[in-house]
């Protein structure tokens, strides 16, 4: 059923053995062709493979995919052929590019249609997002925040460890990798103010995350229990959930994150399927108390997945601020996924799922700049003698991620974004 994973394949296509998308990844993911359209696409080790054009040369023949689906914007038509015929696909594609297969390989005539660099072409959102939905389920994340912003004692609110805490973001401003973000305005107020100010956000953050992107379309009123979960999930993708926390710190009682979160969230473009990530699935942490029957789950559904965070000042080298882990999630995509539904409520093709910032038990593995300067007051220190408390005009934030074992490494590629200045702001003042 998942021929794709076994270690020993071996593509025609070169791949570097630190490469990301070996013959058993096959994501999916949307890119913008020289001539500028845009086409769904695969990818093995640093070759973008254009579906459309591989299906009008009739490798995809039979799988009940016309060419035109994969002429598209977004893989919203082609997740919506359902899962057991994109897992066909990726078979398939796994199939034409195995090294011993010739009907591709020795046609080099073709493969200028078919085969661009990966670093000469862009890469588009791979989906429509309908709905997006933001967690906070790494019990270290959530710790933290409780102890620097409420009571040491009492870090984890009281529903905490009884379900998936999460609220609905806005999707919209959801983009891709290689974004650059404005600083964004906003109130603030100060400890010692009396009133709110205006102006850009000194505390702009990253929020390190893996959401999951739905893959079916139940009715308003059904519930997908923790067993059924999965197989309403198209993959994983890296998502860096850009916060402003000062303007979080004013705005956010009694009803929650706004505008310090809907500026901006960038995701890597390449969709990881659960079935590629198969080998590194792995248990998660004890659950303690019990949860209630409809979040209690069979099997391991966290996944080994290593993160790194990388901020690069301007004509600066990169640095790693974080190494974490999506392993450490206290709550996993199956529970997030049945909590989200319990009551009815309706999902979509296309729907993002943030995991909520993923931080480990160490300072090093803290998957926030609010964390890891411990709100300020730890500074990370830079070769260029620069200091951080938070991002920086024109730093770049870099997430990578992947999983690696002894004979596979399959990865996420990167989420790049760049913080730009605020944009001047004119006011409109009408004179009445
Ligand atoms: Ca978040």
């Amino acid at each position: 059923m998942n021929k794709v994973i076994d270690p020993s394949l071996k593509s025609w296509i070169e791949v570097n053995q630190d490469s990301d998308f070996p013959i058993q990844n096959i994501p999916f993911g949307i890119f913008k062709t020289p001539g500028g359209d845009s086409r769904a696409a695969t990818r093995i080790g640093d070759k973008v493979i254009d579906l459309y054009s591989l299906a009008l040369h009739g490798f995809l023949d039979g799988l009940g995919f016309h060419p035109d689906l994969f002429k598209c914007e977004t893989l919203n038509a082609v997740i919506a052929s359902g899962k057991t015929a994109c897992r066909a696909l990726r078979t398939r594609i796994a199939g034409i590019f195995e090294q011993s297969n010739p009907l591709l390989r020795d046609h080099p005539e073709i493969h200028g249609e078919i085969l661009f660099l990966a670093e000469t072409i862009q890469m588009l959102m791979p989906v429509k997002v309908g709905d997006y939905t933001d967690f906070y389920s790494s019990i270290e994340h959530a710790t933290n925040v409780g102890i620097m912003f409420r009571d040491p004692a009492n870090a984890l609110l009281p529903n905490w460890k009884h379900m998936p805490v999460g609220y609905h973001g806005r999707s919209s401003s959801i983009v891709v990798s290689g974004a650059e973000i404005h600083r964004p305005k906003g109130q603030t107020k100060p400890d010692n103010a009396e009133l709110p100010e205006f102006g850009p956000s000194r505390q702009v953050d990253f929020e390190l995350e893996v959401a999951f992107i739905t893959g079916r379309q139940p009715d308003l009123g059904t519930s997908v229990t923790t067993a059924e979960a999965e197989d309403h999930i198209f993959g994983l993708v890296l998502f860096n959930d850009l916060s402003a926390r000062d303007i979080q710190k004013w705005e956010y009682v009694p009803l929650g994150p706004f505008l310090a979160k809907n500026f901006g969230s960038v995701i890597s473009p390449w969709i990881i399927t659960l079935d590629a990530l198969e080998p590194f699935r792995v248990s998660g942490p004890k659950q303690e108390p019990a949860v209630l029957p409809y979040l209690q789950f069979d099997g391991d559904h966290n996944f080994d997945v290593q993160l790194d965070v990388l901020i690069q000042p301007e004509n600066q080298r990169e640095q790693l601020v974080c190494h974490s882990n999506y392993k450490y999630m206290y709550w996993n995509l199956a529970q997030q996924l049945a909590h989200q539904t319990v009551n009815g409520c309706n999902i979509n093709i296309g729907d993002m799922y943030g995991s909520g910032t993923i931080s480990g038990t160490t300072s090093d593995s803290f998957g926030s700049m609010l964390e890891i300067a411990w709100k300020g007051t730890k500074p990370v220190k830079f070769p260029d003698g620069t200091e951080r408390k938070f991002i920086h005009d024109n730093d770049t934030i870099i997430m990578r991620g992947y999983c690696k074992n002894e004979n596979l490494r399959i990865g996420f590629g990167e989420v790049v974004t760049k913080i730009l200045p605020a944009t001047i702001h004119q006011s409109r003042i009408i004179n009445q």
